[in-house]
């Protein structure tokens, strides 16, 4: 069983540098976590930390049921895949990915069915006596990736393993790492930047930020409904729009009065708002959830919004419409083949059922 629990970590650099702050989670036998966040949120270093490659400043970090912080890297069973792939220059692929195994002493026989297997499933079978400098980015990353699973670990981690590679060949890799989880049912730590790959490879998601977990969720609900503000900026492209404006009542009816424009809440809505009546909050939509009124059937004066088309960008299947009120702008996602005129006012529709409401002061979702 490879269940990982961290308790309580810290992490502070020489220089009072905190980098980790009381961090806990328990990742499940297993499981696929992905940890996303900005640059410097402190990611790599919760994953150095479970590798064993950085000291833990305060708390627990258990390896199944042993607690690991004073086990050195090697003999903590544990495999990890770096960005810069980190192969020996001098050796082929094949010792390359034997390396590790000869210095714990496997028989010939048994590395050469572990290399050869793992080399059969990466696709590099055939590349097994050259060296590193005669592979592409995305041959040497499989190396990589061959080295960590010949280990058979308990755990594996991957620091940002696909960053240095090209937009098509990390989006093939990823579907590979997904594949190769699927396959050999271990349990997978992975961090990286990017909120799409975070989306697409994890069975749950932790997302950071200046040294703190915000939230752990999979990838729906955190898409669905993120904890704060920060979270609903960060997951989803283009990011959700934010609006500052007030809660009013108007008629008996509750709207999100942005100041040039009033939506009229959903009846959902409206018990959550009710204590915000008259006070600021941020109202969050994001981009696929406003339509060009052109393509609704039935829009109602209550959600629609008028605003200026600032620029058209047609991404092929979809455009995406730069928009600005008075005193905002936001992006809306419609269909590939609108192309409204640019600096013409048109009329928007919000899926008033797909909003979000956050506290203006604490930045907090209102629940
Ligand atoms: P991320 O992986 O999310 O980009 P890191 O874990 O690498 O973030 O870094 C978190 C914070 O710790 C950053 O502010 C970074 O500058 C700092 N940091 C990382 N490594 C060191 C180090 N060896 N010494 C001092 N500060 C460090």
């Amino acid at each position: 069983m490879a269940q990982v629990s961290l308790r309580h970590v810290s992490k502070v650099y020489s220089g009072n540098v905190k980098a980790v702050s009381d961090v806990s989670l328990g990742i499940e036998n297993k499981e696929f976590v992905v940890f996303v966040g900005p640059s410097g949120c402190g990611k790599s270093t919760t994953l150095r930390m479970i590798a064993g490659l950085e000291e833990i400043s305060e708390g627990d970090i258990f390896i199944g049921d042993k607690l690991v912080n004073d086990v050195p890297a090697k003999d903590r069973d544990i495999a990890m895949v770096f960005q810069n792939y980190a192969l020996y220059p001098h050796m082929t692929v094949y010792e390359n990915m034997a390396f590790g195994l000869r210095l714990r002493k496997y028989s010939k026989a048994e590395i050469d069915q572990r290399v050869k297997e793992a080399a059969q499933m990466l696709g590099i079978a055939k590349y097994l006596n050259r060296r590193p400098k005669e592979l592409s980015g995305g041959e040497r990353q499989r190396v990589a990736v061959g080295r960590a699973i010949v280990r058979k670990p308990l755990v594996f981690l991957f620091d940002e393993p696909l960053s240095n590679l090209d937009a098509k060949m990390r989006v093939q890799m990823r579907t590979e790492i997904n594949k190769l989880h699927t396959r050999l049912q271990s349990t997978m730590i992975y961090v990286t930047h990017d909120q799409v790959e975070a989306m697409t490879m994890g069975n749950r998601i932790v997302v950071m930020k200046d040294g703190i977990i915000h939230q752990v969720a999979d990838p729906i609900s955190l898409y669905d409904k993120p904890v704060n503000k920060f979270v609903a900026g960060f997951i989803g492209s283009p990011p959700m729009n934010f609006f500052m404006g007030r809660i009013i009542k108007y008629d008996g009816k509750f709207y999100f009065d942005e100041g040039t424009f009033k939506v009229k809440l959903v009846e959902d809505a409206v018990p959550k708002t009710r204590p915000y009546e008259d006070k600021e909050v941020i109202f969050g939509i994001r981009p696929e959830d406003i339509y060009d009124k052109l393509f609704v059937q039935e829009a109602s004066p209550e959600n629609t919004v008028t605003a200026r088309v600032d620029v058209v960008e047609p991404m092929g299947s979809e455009v995406y419409l730069h928009m600005a009120t008075p005193k905002n702008i936001f992006i809306a996602r419609v269909g590939g083949h609108d192309k409204p005129e640019v600096n013409h006012d048109i009329d928007l529709v919000f899926d008033m059922s797909k909003t979000h409401f956050f506290d203006k002061d604490t930045e907090k979702a209102i629940v």
